[in-house]
């Protein structure tokens, strides 16, 4: 089997002092938010400079009310909204992490997860701190629960990050890690000089965000993986201090948009693995954005505020993907369980293997020009490097 992760040793790194290479680690580690000494010389603990934020409107005494997500809330002068990294200065409000991100990784593309875009190569993966969610069973809570004042942060303006992305021979840019929305500006800027770079802009997200801030954004994503935490607007009240039509119209607008659409659904014991929600939600996907929109199923592991909770049985992760694929849906897998039969894609029209994967490793891929080699049918996907203007 070739690896797809071999050439991690060899690439060309010009930044190689502060970009951390995360390939050997599985999705579900957290990220340092404490770099290696070597590095610490290129950042600074709580390092910002406020930038301008978009999308929010003046009211009365000084208050403001942001728009970017559903949450739409009202800050008084000096404070910061939930996601604790908008601030209202004097009527005036700013984004806080604009430009310095607290994580900076060469990941796989795999690990975000996509397993439709070209299999095999690096994304150059940012985050900053903050979330405008509390999951309780967060992966990287280190950095999402907490401000950019606490957190490790890197000078890394929009040009900066793409010069990053190219010198290391990445064809795409991954916000990632927390829930980008958070960074819009950021995200925004970075994938306006992407695009014309030859860089294709991708983001994993919990899609829970306005529908206007989206619309501008859609236009400048090439793929979005979304996290749809569960069918079931309980769950999300309880373990995620959000709400779900939220997220299920952000799914249509992206599908709408034509950004290639991933979905991950981390399947938690006792909490999202009902066979009925399950068969519900697999239903919604394929009326509403196709059978052929790629669905991970994504093993829990005990994290964070949910330590007491077992890891998701084998069994009920493939009773969930049997039940996606009587529902219809023919692109469905089963993630943090390297190994597993269901990492691999197989064509929805003859059946046969042709992306092979082990973890973040790619086997032998049977595409040609995004079409499957055994029996010419399209794949979803974006299968080809995109040129620089
Ligand atoms: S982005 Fe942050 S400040 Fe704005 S509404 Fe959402 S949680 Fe509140």
């Amino acid at each position: 089997m070739k690896s797809g992760l071999q050439g991690l040793c060899d690439w060309r790194c010009s930044r190689r002092t502060f970009i951390q290479s995360s390939a050997g680690a599985l999705a579900l580690l957290s990220l340092p938010v404490r770099p290696a000494p070597a590095q610490a010389q290129e950042i600074q603990y709580g390092f910002m400079k406020p930038h301008p934020a978009a999308f929010y409107r003046r009211l009365e005494k000084g208050l403001v009310q942001c728009q970017l997500c559903p949450r739409n809330c009202e800050v008084l002068p000096g404070e910061r909204g939930e996601c604790g990294v908008r601030e209202n200065r004097q009527g005036k409000y700013y984004s806080l992490v604009y430009g310095n991100p607290c994580a900076v990784h060469l990941d796989p593309i795999e690990k975000k997860p996509f397993f439709h875009i070209l299999p095999g190569s690096l994304s150059f993966s940012i985050a900053t701190a903050g979330c405008n969610l509390h999951c309780k069973f967060c992966q990287n809570w280190e950095i999402s629960q907490t401000r950019p004042d606490k957190t490790y942060n890197y000078d890394l303006p929009p040009e900066k990050v793409v010069a990053d992305a190219r010198d290391n021979q990445c064809p795409s840019i991954a916000h990632t890690y927390v829930e980008p929305i958070i960074f819009y500006e950021y995200l925004r800027d970075v994938s306006r000089l992407a695009r014309p770079a030859g860089i294709l802009n991708v983001c994993h997200s919990a899609g829970y965000i306005n529908p206007q801030p989206l619309k501008e954004l859609a236009g400048l994503l090439d793929a979005a993986c979304i996290d749809l935490k569960a069918f079931d607007n309980k769950f999300y009240r309880d373990l995620v201090d959000g709400e779900l039509q939220p997220v299920l119209n952000t799914l249509k607008t992206l599908r709408r948009h034509k950004v290639h659409l991933e979905i991950v659904n981390l399947l938690i014991p006792q909490f999202n693995d009902q066979p009925e929600k399950i068969t519900a939600m697999c239903a919604w996907i394929r009326d509403e954005l196709g059978p052929l929109t790629p669905l991970h199923f994504s093993r829990f592991y005990p994290l964070y505020k949910m330590l007491n909770h077992h890891p998701t049985p084998v069994s009920s992760l493939e009773r969930a993907r049997d039940l996606a694929m009587q529902a219809g849906l023919k692109y469905v897998y089963i993630g943090n369980l390297p190994a597993h039969a269901a990492e691999n894609t197989y064509c929805h029209h003859c059946g046969k293997m042709i992306i092979a994967r082990q973890g973040y490793q790619i086997g032998a891929v049977h595409l040609k020009n995004g079409h499957c080699t055994f029996c010419g049918t399209a794949i979803p996907g974006i299968w080809k490097r995109p040129q620089a203007a």
